[in-house]
């Protein structure tokens, strides 16, 4: 048995195989080659066994998934046969071009153009085109699969996920995360934290092939990762998760209870989603509501911008999953770790400080008018609620009540049928805490984001390993700023919540009441805890 120690982000117990995520890189080089007649026949095998290699998926697929999810093989066989896109590599090898480059350049160029056209269909294209121009690179490598398909449950293990890889996972196939990077506040572990997986991060392990398909056990009470455990802790740690499991049965009985303590102080408990599939755990959970969607999960892991209508979608359905109650969504808050190609954003020496949340909104602001008219015409579903993310103005804003109420009027005109939305602001900048006496006169409500408010206010990265200690929410320097926020929101009248990792710290319980926070929003399986907690205390 190998034992090694991580950062436990998620508790609990998975008992299950290891899967190993490798991240498969290569590097393209415009080098040229002297054998031009050579590195033409050498791309034109990479298709054709491209297209074997598909061939053999689409079959595979036909058989275990069915015909529908199947079909994508079929398409990408068709794409390997588009002439466009194969003279077009061909011209740059006869150009003296290596035929790696070629296929990059060449599924580049047109993926870019597809991802460029106004037909949705033609757009959702371009993914396809840079899936198969990758496909024939690897084949040209002699590189395996890339991608994480999982066919039966299994815990991933993983030297790092993007927060685009961790949205595109099946879900019901996960026991549990553990990676070798990433810190208790990314949003890979907050995702984690919002399926109720548990997690470690930054454990020591060398991730040798292997370990593939090796039993394992991710212990999130401990923060240990044990590799083929022994019989001795394998019964050990079933006890221990069955007596988790049993703890967590005993908490249903607080569903339908008051978040109120013994003399009868009260607070709201809402839950933090990521998408559609989380609000079903929210309900599970009793959540008073939705307090954040982070909606800028709905643009990731994906190769093209999500429609009006597909948002509007997601929007709605969760929405009328939540029956009446309020759901606050966060208008994208893309940029620092949560990226997207499509997206072309410029490299950065410093992302967190740089060019995300309403700072891309606001300039980028066609994006921002779409999601503004989803989320408007979805209203007419539910108790919506909207908010901006990294405020630091009044102008801000100013500008976005502006656009939200050009939207507002512009639907209107169309005949939509709209509701009253609140719209929020984010507290999560200390510019914004230091301003809330401000803030407060042009916003709705307020909801903190401690997880950004610790690393601006102490200027330590959230995502870097080293500062995890450093950048602690509980800094007094933090919980000034939210006391001062509180303050300023009750002053003007207006209501204000926490919804960053803090508000789940059971010891901050007290004080939280003390001030009169009007709501807290924690991951789905921290709302019957919280419930506890708060009926505790005297
Ligand atoms: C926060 O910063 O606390 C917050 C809730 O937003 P996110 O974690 O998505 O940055
Ligand atoms: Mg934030």
């Amino acid at each position: 048995m190998e034992k090694y120690s991580g950062k436990s982000v998620v508790r609990g117990i998975a008992i299950g195989r290891i899967y190993l995520h490798k991240k498969i890189e290569y590097k393209v080089t415009d080098q040229k080659v002297s054998d031009v007649e050579t590195e033409l026949l050498r791309f034109l095998d990479a298709v054709e066994r491209a297209k074997g290699q598909l061939d053999g998926l689409y079959s595979e697929a036909l058989e275990k998934v069915g015909e529908d999810h199947a079909r994508i093989f079929e398409a990408h066989r068709m794409l390997l046969e588009d002439e466009d896109y194969l003279d077009a590599a061909k011209a740059l090898i006869r150009q003296g071009y290596n035929a790696v480059y070629a296929a990059d350049r060449a599924g580049i160029r047109f993926a870019d153009a597809l991802a460029a056209m106004d037909d949705e269909y033609m757009r959702d294209r371009a993914a396809d085109l840079r899936d198969i121009s990758r496909r024939v690179i690897r084949v040209l490598l002699d590189m395996p699969e890339e991608g994480i398909r999982l066919e039966e449950s299994a815990v991933l293990v993983a030297d790092d996920l993007t927060p685009g890889e961790t949205v595109k996972l099946d879900r019901s196939k996960i026991l549990g995360f553990v990676t070798v990077k990433g810190t208790a506040a990314s949003h890979t572990a907050i995702l984690a934290r919002s399926m109720n997986l548990p997690a470690l991060v930054g454990v020591k392990l060398s991730l040798a092939d292997e370990l593939h398909g090796k039993p394992c056990i991710v212990d999130g009470f401990a923060g240990m990762f044990l590799v083929e455990p022994t019989k001795k802790e394998l019964t050990r740690m079933i006890v221990q998760k069955n007596q988790w499991t049993a703890d967590l049965e005993a908490l249903q009985k607080l569903k339908g209870q008051d978040n109120q303590t013994k003399s009868g102080k009260r607070i709201d408990i809402l839950a933090n989603i990521g998408g559609v599939e989380d609000a079903e755990a929210a309900l599970a959970a009793d959540a008073g509501g939705i307090g954040l969607f982070r909606s800028e999960f709905l643009y990731l892991g994906r190769e093209s911008f999500p429609t009006e209508e597909e948002q509007f979608a997601s929007y709605r359905a969760v929405l009328e999953k939540m029956e009446g109650k309020r759901v606050v969504v966060r208008t994208m808050d893309i940029g620092a770790d949560k990226s997207a190609d499509y997206f072309h954003f410029q490299p950065e020496e410093n992302p967190a400080m740089g060019y995300r949340g309403i700072r891309v909104s606001l300039d980028r602001v066609e994006i921002f008018i779409t999601q503004l008219r989803a989320l408007y015409r979805a209203s007419a579903y539910g108790n919506l609620a909207v908010m901006f993310p990294m405020i630091i103005s009044v102008d801000e804003v100013r500008r976005i009540k502006q656009i939200a109420g050009m939207v507002r009027k512009d639907l209107e005109k169309e005949g939509k049928t709209l509701q009253a939305v609140p719209l929020g602001v984010m507290i999560e900048t200390p510019a914004a805490a230091l301003i809330s006496d401000q803030l407060a006169r042009e916003a709705d409500f307020f909801s903190i984001g401690t997880n950004d408010l610790a690393q601006y206010t102490l200027a330590a990265d959230r995502m870097n390993r080293q500062l995890e200690g450093v950048c602690d929410p509980r800094h007094e320097a933090v919980l000034r700023l939210i006391e001062m926020t509180v303050k300023n929101a009750h002053k003007a009248g207006i209501p204000v919540g926490i919804c960053g990792e803090l508000a789940s710290d059971m010891l901050l319980m007290e004080r939280f009441l003390e001030w009169n926070v009007d709501e807290l929003s924690v991951v789905p399986a921290d709302v019957l805890k919280l419930r506890e907690a708060v009926r505790a205390l005297p």
